[in-house]
């Protein structure tokens, strides 16, 4: 059993890890594949996939077990991220679920709060997202208008969010709030709420229909006038916005993660098909500039991967900074939608088709460096880093 597709060996897992890697390689066969094509024109996946997965203990990996979740680590974890991407299926968001949205519940949530979700998240009987964006608010979180004004030790939500990854198959939300509108800066005017998709006054929208991700349901949510228990705060009041920026770096390095699986997919993909269309009265793979196509390919998804298994590795002894999870998204994000356009292109036409793996793989890589923090911003903070000695 091949610990990656086709690319360089690893260090990062061990022997202990290929069963776990193999059962899900099979589950995305088995169970996703075969749907795909289905759910990526539904705009949504069956919610029975979430139980299905769930029983394979393929959520909530890296919770505590104490939590409800499964008790593994963060690598662990990372094998489903990157099965998903060597399988090039774009739903269900597992990772969103299991990796950027479980960790709030786990970290910030009360007893109380830890029980009523955790164990039923990790089985997949209840699907989570998380709803920061805004018509008006994407990548100045700071901009955010959704208000939860106070009533006695009740809240009262308005507001809308858009752009929500699970929103329609959602159980429940983490919904970003303004409770504070006098703080001196909105960083310290903001909190987080658990809001269960049955509360009155919260609708979801249509779903958004996308170039790419078809299958990972995005939907608009509107909050009128929802009144949550102080029960639905998660964690403390206008402390939301420090939660935000201690859990973006893993949510950056998840994308990293995917976007190199995902790169190491269309590698191979487009490898068998130059060695079997002809041109000229042999295989492409025969023309030299299709060999050192193919050759640079590697090589620049090979020191990819190199960076983003360091990022791994640190991430597990808790030393990744906020500046290398960006580099990692970036840099990641970016090589994937290189690679990306050069499969497509020595795919010639055939790549062009919509229902082609590698034309889909295109449009589905597209979002990594849209969302996540867009690339453009988190090169602003790693330059803040990068200047901050000289402003001293
Ligand atoms: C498929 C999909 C799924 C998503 N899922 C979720 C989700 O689950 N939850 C959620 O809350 N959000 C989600 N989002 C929203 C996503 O996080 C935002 O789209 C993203 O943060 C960018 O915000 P925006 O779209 O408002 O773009 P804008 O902020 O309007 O930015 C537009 C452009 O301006 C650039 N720009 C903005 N500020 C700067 C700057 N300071 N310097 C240089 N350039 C700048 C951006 O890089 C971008 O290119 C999702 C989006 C998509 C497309």
């Amino acid at each position: 059993m091949p610990k990656l597709t086709d690319v360089g060996s690893r260090i990062l897992f061990g022997p202990e890890q290929d069963s776990f890697r193999e059962t899900v390689r099979k589950f995305f066969q088995k169970e996703i594949t075969p749907h795909i094509q289905m759910w990526n024109e539904r705009g949504y996946t069956d919610k029975e996939i979430w139980e299905k997965a769930g029983s394979c203990g393929m959520l909530g990996i890296n919770i505590p077990a104490e939590h409800g979740g499964i008790g593994g680590s963060f690598a662990d974890a990372c094998i489903v991220m990157e099965e998903q991407g060597y399988a090039s299926v774009n739903g269900p968001a597992f990772h969103l679920h299991s990796d950027i949205i479980m960790p709030y519940f786990s970290k910030y949530g009360s007893e109380e709060q830890k029980q009523k979700y955790i164990p039923d998240m990790t089985a997949g009987k209840k699907i989570s997202a998380i709803a920061m964006t805004e018509p008006d608010a994407g990548s100045d979180l700071q901009g955010i208008k959704s208000f939860a004004r106070k009533d006695g030790s009740d809240y009262i939500l308005n507001g809308s969010k858009m752009f929500i990854t699970n929103g329609w198959l959602a159980d429940v939300v983490v919904v970003v709030a303004v409770t504070n509108k006098e703080a001196k800066s909105a960083a310290h005017g903001i909190s987080l709420f658990l809001v269960d998709a049955d509360t009155p006054g919260f609708k979801k929208s249509w779903l958004m229909k996308k170039i790419g991700m078809g299958a990972s349901d995005t939907a608009g949510l509107f909050f009128e006038d929802v009144r949550l228990p102080a029960s639905a705060l998660l964690g403390e009041e206008n402390k939301g916005f420090y939660y935000l920026m201690n859990e973006l770096p893993q949510e950056r390095l998840t994308i990293g993660v995917h976007a190199c699986a995902h790169s190491e997919f269309m590698f191979e993909e487009t490898k068998q098909y130059v060695m079997q269309r002809k041109a000229y009265g042999k295989t492409l793979s025969n023309l030299q500039t299709i060999q050192h196509k193919l050759a640079e390919m590697k090589t620049e998804i090979c020191v990819a991967r190199a960076f983003i298994d360091q990022c791994i590795a640190l991430h597990e002894e808790q030393q990744l900074d906020a500046q290398m999870a960006c580099m990692a998204k970036i840099w990641a994000s970016e090589l994937e939608n290189k690679i990306a356009a050069q499969c497509l292109q020595l795919h010639g036409g055939a790549g062009y088709l919509y229902d082609t793996p590698i034309a889909r793989a295109y449009l589905d890589a597209r979002v990594q460096t849209i969302y996540g923090g867009s690339n453009e911003v988190l090169k602003d903070l790693i330059a803040r880093q990068i200047l901050a000695p000289a402003r001293k």
